[in-house]
């Protein structure tokens, strides 16, 4: 069976610019996880592309990264303008890919279907964190401009919008308060332009307050905490809800939300991908759970290399018996089905 694969979350953009390099060039070539050759390998046909702040610009790399740095205290709010400069910096290399033909950036329900079937890569822009975004949210409008319709309030730091999660051990993810009166203000203009909302990272209180919008909540990169009890992952609570309002939970390969073991290691094997999704299917239901890597983000498990090594997964769901019709709709068809009902319909 071929492996068609819609990817709720990678760091492809936030890798580009930290490496300072000529964007077009590396996304041609085999560095990182997500890129032109690894996608056509993996049959990744399209992804959600994050936009992410760093506090320093640098290249990220992945194989020396320290575990224990993610037991660490939150990092305090970021300044708006630093974090404007990234984001717009991660945006233009966006549209550097598109003009090369690398990805189409899609903004409607038609545009994503017809690129999903062929080439380039379908990219959802989306913003992993609202930190770039002051009160007046005119940097929203900027972004939508450019193509922007997924947006994470927060990702685990303050913003004035809300509070995300500290990296954490053995605790769920309320760690802290929900949303601001900014960013229910946020949410209900998100809701407004169509730009869907993503609940990774947040607290659980701000969890709640997204439901309490009445949109449908979605947590693009975070796993469960019945297999791994980590304040990024999701509780049987939250999991129900995210089936019960026609969400999305996507699993991530990142090893520090699949094991206690990665914590110490930085290693997972990749059955514990398997634990995590069945556990998601059994709460959230088979329609509301699929992918979302956390590719060139995060360390990832034994035998997954990249975004080229997609089809080992498929076949360890296979291999566990999940059926062809699970294993497509985990994989590629609910993501689709989601932004079929929720991204605009006229191009
Ligand atoms: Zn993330």
């Amino acid at each position: 069976m071929e492996t068609l694969v819609f990817d709720g979350h990678n760091d492809a953009l936030s890798r580009l610019w930290g490496g300072m390099v000529d964007p077009v060039a590396e996304f041609a070539g085999t560095n990182g996880h997500v890129n032109v050759p690894n996608c056509a390998k993996g049959g990744m046909k399209a992804g959600f592309f994050a936009i992410y702040s760093p506090m320093t610009r640098d290249v990220f790399d992945l194989s020396n990264l320290d575990p224990a740095i993610f037991d660490m205290p939150m990092p305090p709010m970021m300044d708006e303008g630093l974090a404007l400069t990234s984001a717009i910096g991660q945006a233009a290399i966006a549209h550097k890919l598109q003009d090369a033909g690398q990805i189409e950036i899609v903004t409607d329900a038609p545009a994503l279907a017809r690129a999903f079937m062929a080439d380039p890569i379908a990219c959802i822009l989306h913003l992993e964190g609202a930190d770039c975004i002051g009160p007046d949210l005119l940097a929203l409008d900027a972004l939508y401009a450019l193509g922007l319709r997924s947006l994470g309030i927060v990702w685990s730091r303050p913003t004035i919008f809300g509070d995300g999660v500290p990296f954490g051990l053995g605790r769920v993810g309320d760690t802290g308060p929900g949303l601001t009166d900014d960013g229910k203000r946020l949410v209900a203009r998100c809701k407004d332009l169509g730009v869907l909302i993503d609940t990774s990272h947040l607290t659980m209180k701000g969890f709640w307050d997204v439901a309490e919008a009445g949109v449908p909540l979605v947590a693009t990169h975070s796993n469960a905490c019945a297999v791994l009890n980590t304040t990024r992952n999701l509780t049987d609570d939250q999991l129900r809800l995210i089936g019960e309002t026609g969400g999305i939970a996507g699993l991530n390969f990142g090893t520090i939300f699949l094991t206690v073991e990665a914590w110490k290691t930085g290693k997972a094997p990749l059955d514990a991908c398997i634990k995590h999704l069945a556990h998601m299917v059994e709460i959230a239901g088979e329609d509301h759970v699929a992918i979302g890597s956390d590719f060139d983000g995060a360390p990832l498990p034994d035998g997954m290399a990249s975004a080229a090594d997609l089809p080992k997964l498929v076949q360890a769901m296979t291999d566990a018996g999940f059926g062809q019709t699970l294993i497509a709709k985990i994989t590629h068809e609910n993501w689709l089905a989601h932004l079929d009902r929720h991204f605009d319909t006229e191009a």
